[in-house]
């Protein structure tokens, strides 16, 4: 856990964090556009708390975030945002979602 807590959350924060939130979800953009910074997003706090399973969490945020990037992106990392050194859990690649 962090000891430096730079936000406001609490147990009834529903929104993403990126000291709070379950995951961490990096797409990885495709080559061809050029040296463009990769999108970054945390889970949803209210979903950390329904979903304990961290494939549904991520299946959750993908529902709402690979339609923004369709096509754009050839891999999907995501990683352990609660774990010191925030440890990778699986990646999807553009094929899976
Ligand atoms: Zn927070």
């Amino acid at each position: 856990m962090t000891s430096n807590k730079t936000c406001n959350c609490s147990n009834k924060t529903r929104t993403a964090c990126g000291n709070c939130s379950r995951l961490r979800m990096v797409f990885l953009m495709s080559y061809t556009l050029g040296n463009i910074q990769n999108p970054v997003y945390y889970s949803f706090q209210a979903e950390d708390r329904k979903f304990k399973d961290e494939r549904i969490l991520a299946n959750q945020m993908l529902g709402r975030l690979v339609k923004l990037h369709r096509g754009l992106f050839f891999k999907i990392a995501v990683y352990d945002n609660q774990t010191a050194g925030k440890p990778k859990l699986f990646e999807f690649t553009k094929e899976d979602v």
